[in-house]
């Protein structure tokens, strides 16, 4: 229901107001919705957008599942594809982890994160979900109360102000939930000090698995994303803008450091997106504030050394989605009471290994403080337990079991 409250800023009201249209709020507005539970989505950006937004792109097999069981895997099912070793590239040669051999024998599946946005999209709104594009939620108000409100503002400058039972912060890290936090709140945060040029090339994979390539220059990396485009990652200084290097030392430096000298050539292509992530992690503790609950980015934030921060944001989806038609259908608020605790379990496993991949892939990790941080004597030490780390995946089985598990899990 509409209603206009003075000139400019109008009212409107659903039992669940989600904020951000990414996958966990999409997610969880089409677990809602498919519960008969009123609900709206405000997102940020135009549709058009948010369906080419190319950023992950390696889902786990919980993530599939879950889509799955809400009959949201239709279009990863059909076009997304088994993916199940990875390539580490080294100083002193190379080895090849065939994970989906190892440990639970699970693998990932290829689908870029736009795709899957693409779908969640098309199937709330075919079953008749609310979303208002190109609106910018400004804050949330009396989440310590039983009716919150949303602040928020379209395109035209017109405000609205949402009236809710509850408001899902699903709108990243720098959205509206997190500037809505409560003082007291906790946000347990970590910079690596280490920087990633995220590359998008017309160009088709240049390996059938991962590649992970370290070497003194920095870290590089090659992920599949379909058979025309193939991801890259440079490691690269902090405060690098995106646009420093010309196409020819990209690739240049791609050669390099995959070592395409020993390991054949890549398949070169023009550079269709540039972005610098700044490898960053942090956590917000607890994830329920009154009636504002956080999943996703806006949750938690993680490297994407480990490929975590989408499945991540479907697994707090779906138990935030599950929690919220307990109560609000049921009267049961038992599983809302013990969201931020479940996730929480969740996330800090995540970041553990995403942690540990960090410091395997990057030869200037430093001390535990960061980069440059230590001395000489530190980042020997430091570059000894990385080379040591590696040998020890290249050789042990259990050590491979281990890392299988924790890079396909959730
Ligand atoms: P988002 O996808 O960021 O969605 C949040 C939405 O909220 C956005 O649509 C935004 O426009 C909207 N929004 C923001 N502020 C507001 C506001 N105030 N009001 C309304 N709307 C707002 N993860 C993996 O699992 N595997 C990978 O391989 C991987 N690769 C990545 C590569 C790159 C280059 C990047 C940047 C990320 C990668 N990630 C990867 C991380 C992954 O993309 C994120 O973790 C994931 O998008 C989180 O989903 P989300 O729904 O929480 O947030």
């Amino acid at each position: 229901m509409t209603e206009r409250q003075n000139t400019s800023t109008e009212r409107e009201s659903a039992d669940v107001v989600v904020l951000g249209a990414g996958p966990a709020g999409l997610t969880l507005g089409n677990i809602l919705l498919a519960h008969g539970i009123d609900c709206v989505v405000l997102e940020r950006a135009e549709r058009a957008a948010l369906q080419v937004r190319a950023r992950a792109g390696f889902l786990a097999p919980h993530t599939v599942r879950t889509l799955e069981r809400h009959g949201l895997a239709d279009g990863l099912l059909r076009h997304g594809r088994a993916h199940g070793a990875c390539e580490f590239r080294t100083d002193t040669g190379g080895f090849r982890l065939d994970y989906d051999r190892l440990g639970r024998r699970e693998h990932h599946t290829v689908y870029p994160q736009q795709d899957l946005v693409t779908d969640l999209l098309a199937h709330y709104l075919d079953a008749g979900g609310r979303i208002r594009f190109g609106t910018e939620a400004l804050a949330v108000q009396d989440a310590d109360g039983r009716r919150p409100t949303v602040d928020a503002r379209d395109a035209q400058g017109r405000t609205t102000r949402w009236q809710a039972r509850y408001v899902a912060g699903c709108d990243g890290r720098h959205g509206a939930a997190r500037r809505s936090l409560p003082p007291g709140a906790l946000r347990h945060h970590r910079d690596h000090g280490i920087s990633w040029l995220g590359l998008l090339a017309e160009a088709p994979p240049s390996l059938d698995t991962v590649g992970y390539a370290t070497h003194r220059r920095g870290f590089a990396g090659h992920m599949a994303r379909t058979p025309e485009v193939t991801r890259y990652y440079l490691q690269c200084g902090r405060g690098t803008p995106a646009d420093a290097w010309s196409e020819e030392r990209v690739w240049d430096e791609l050669d390099l450091r995959m070592r395409s000298a020993d390991h054949g050539p890549l398949r070169r292509g023009r550079i269709l997106q540039r972005t610098v992530v700044d490898l960053r992690s942090d956590v917000v503790e607890p994830l329920r504030h009154g009636s504002l609950l956080l999943a996703g980015d806006a949750a938690s934030l993680i490297s994407p050394s480990a490929a975590k921060g989408a499945n991540l944001a479907v697994l707090e989806a779906e138990l935030l989605a599950l929690a919220l038609v307990d109560d609000l259908a049921h009267g049961d608020a038992a599983a809302l009471d013990d969201y931020s605790r479940r996730c929480l379990a969740h996330i800090w496993r995540a970041q553990e290994f995403s942690h540990w991949m960090v410091r395997l892939l990057h030869t200037d990790c430093g001390a535990d403080t960061g980069p440059g941080s230590g001395s000489d004597a530190e980042s020997f030490f430091h570059e000894s337990m990385r080379c040591s780390r590696l040998e020890s995946l290249r050789t042990s089985r259990a050590h491979q079991d281990w890392f299988a598990e924790n890079y396909v899990g959730v």
